[in-house]
Parts: structure tokens; sequence; C-alpha cells
């Protein structure tokens, strides 16, 4: 099977994932799609074009589909092959792996490489594993996670973790007060409901998080891979590292960064230090500790299943309302089954439509 000429691509794969599935107004597609037209127009070393597999099942074979295994296990769901070779079967272990995938990312288990799932993995997303800790039962967990051995910042109260930002390895088109302020941001959201506060230093050495941007291989064995793809990585407890690709377009305001495969900086932040924090990720698609966030989207307002995850780890903060949370989050937008983040997505995607017809 070959895949057919790049041009037909984007066309082709808008239709089916239009006709292929019912338009639910809780999962709203476009997100998704957006993200497939980017990657057929941004390449990237990590997620290729993987739009060739599609409705891919047990027994295909698709020339190439060993880097959908290799994807695979980078993000944990299939053990290494002891070599570098994999094969272009859809054999038994791999359709084990794709479902234990589907579950994971609170998708429709299918065992399939289904539209859903194959735009969900072209979707940029941390490079953290979703690895879960060895005895923990996959099919009941469709929330947040820990790290193994669910590590957490041990202190005696209160609880106060300094970051400092590594000055060797920011990034010259954002100003040091922007950077700055997207993190006092992504603190905040954190402070706010654990008894946990964050103070910046300027002395790199006595810092618990050390924040930089960082290309390529940067020596934790964790490579970043350019455009899109991975867009950062963060230690779990007690290590503070913390870093992002410097590869992408980073954006603190999108009617300041035009570009459409801008990374809101604050929503990665967010989500990063749930990681420092001690959090994994979650299979809920609206909690901040979902692994995919699409680009030009912000991402900020914990949820319920990211609150609750880490009060267990660290308890509330006594200032923190549960009440006044629920009623902000029924309030902030899923009334009309859209919030308003998917439905600029939803914009987004039709203006991508038109470009490409216009193009074609
Ligand atoms: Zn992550
Ligand atoms: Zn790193």
């Amino acid at each position: 099977m070959h895949p057919p000429p790049r041009k037909l691509l984007f066309p082709a794969t808008f239709f089916i994932l239009l006709f292929s599935r019912p338009c639910s107004p809780a999962r709203p597609f476009p997100d998704r799609l957006s993200a497939v037209e980017l990657q057929n127009d941004v390449r990237n070393d990590t997620w290729r074009d993987f739009s060739k597999y599609l409705d891919a099942g047990m027994g295909s074979r698709v020339t190439g589909m060993s880097e959908l295994k290799r994807y695979f296990n980078r993000f944990g769901y299939l053990p290494s092959s002891g070599s570098d070779s994999w094969t272009d079967d859809f054999d038994g272990e791999f359709k084990s792996a794709v479902i234990t995938y589907q579950k994971r990312l609170g998708l429709s288990v299918t065992g399939r490489l289904d539209s859903d799932t194959m735009s969900t993995m072209m979707s940029p997303r941390c490079g953290v594993s979703d690895d879960p800790p060895p005895g923990v039962d996959i099919h009941t967990t469709r929330h947040y996670g820990y790290f193994y051995g669910r590590p957490r910042w041990n202190r005696s109260a209160p609880l106060i973790l300094t970051y400092t930002f590594s000055r060797d390895d920011m990034i010259d088109y954002l100003s040091m007060s922007d950077v700055r302020a997207a993190f006092e941001q992504a603190f905040s959201h954190w402070a706010a409901v654990i008894p946990v506060s964050f103070k910046e230093v300027y002395d790199s050495k006595g810092a618990d998080i050390h924040i930089g941007f960082y290309s390529g291989n940067h020596g934790d064995g964790e490579a970043f891979d350019g455009v899109l793809g991975v867009l950062a990585h963060a230690f779990s407890p007690e290590n503070g590292r913390f870093h992002l690709d410097a590869a992408e377009t980073w954006a603190v305001d999108f009617k300041r960064e035009k570009s459409k495969v801008a990374v809101d900086l604050e929503s990665v932040a967010t989500h990063e230090i749930g990681h420092v924090l001690g959090l994994a990720h979650s299979s809920v698609k609206e909690a901040v500790m979902y692994p995919s966030l699409s680009p030009r989207t912000k991402k900020v307002d914990l949820r319920i299943d990211d609150v609750e995850g880490s009060q267990a780890l660290y308890g509330k903060n006594p200032n923190f309302k549960l009440d006044n949370f629920l009623q902000s989050e029924n309030s902030s937008g899923n009334s009309i089954g859209a919030s308003p983040a998917s439905l600029s997505l939803l914009t987004l995607a039709f203006i991508f439509v038109l470009v490409h017809l216009l193009n074609a």
C-alpha cells in the first residue's frame, strides 16, 4: 500500500474525519483535525506523516508501520524489541499497545488505528512517557496518575519551592519579563489549590526547579525533536529539571504571535509543573495533565481531575473552596457543548480547509 500523494492527503483526511464518526458535542473534532492538518505542513522526525496508517488493524502490513511501534515504545506502550528490528506487521502485541494507548488517552477502544487515534498520535505532546507505574490496573485509571513510588516534595510546612531560569538557555524572541509572567501565572494555578508556594530565586545552584529552553540532544537522554512533536518535559520530584524545546514557536499572546505552530507557554508550563509536583499524565482530555496540546491552544485552568490529583499528594490549600471551583468550571463553557477554546479551534480548522482548497 502506497501513501496517497501529499497534495491529496489533507482533503482526503478531512473528509474521512468528517464522515467517519458522529460529531459529538462533548468531543468536538476540530482540535484533532487541526493537528492532522498541521502535521501535513510541518514535518517532524518523531511524528512524520502517520495518516497513511489510518484504519489499519490486526493483520495489516503497511510499509513504515515500524515507525508507529517506535512511537509506542517511546511513550511507554511497547517494550523494547531488544534491537532496532520493529516489523511493519500489525501483530497481537501491537494491537494490545494500541488498546492500552486508547484507554490511557481517553479514546474509544477499537484496537484499530482509527482517525481519532491517529490524530491524537499526531498531536504535539509532552515528552514524559505515559507508562503507568507497575501494578496499576489500566482498566480502572481513567483519571490522574503518579510516578512510580508516588514521589512528592517532602519538606516541612509551609512548603515553598524555589525556581530559577537558566539565563544561558532562554529564547531571544520573548523578553525575560514575558517568560517570567507566563511562569508566574502557571505556578499560581497550582498554588491556588495546594498548600505550596513558588518563589523565583536568582541563585541557580540553590533552586529546587531549574527552567530552560534546549535544542535536540541536551544531555539528559531525552533529545528534543524540532518543531511540534515533543514540546517539553519535566522530571518527577525531587529532581526539578524543567526543559522546553527551544525549536517551538513559544507564545505568550496569540494576537502577537501569528505562527500556526505557535505553542502557548503558560499552558505547557502549567502542565510541566504538574510533573514537577509529582503528577503523571491523565486520561481526562480536559485535564491540564492530559499529554497532548494542539498548537494555538490555551489550556491553563486546572480541572477537577488535576485538583484531586495534586491535593491527594499535598493536601488542600486552606483558601481553596471546592464549590466555587466547580461553579467556575461549569460556567467556563460546556453549557453549549463546546468551550470557547474548542469554538476557536473550530474556526481555525475551517480556515485550514479553506486555505487548502484555495491552494489545491
Ligand atoms: Zn506531560
Ligand atoms: Zn531535558
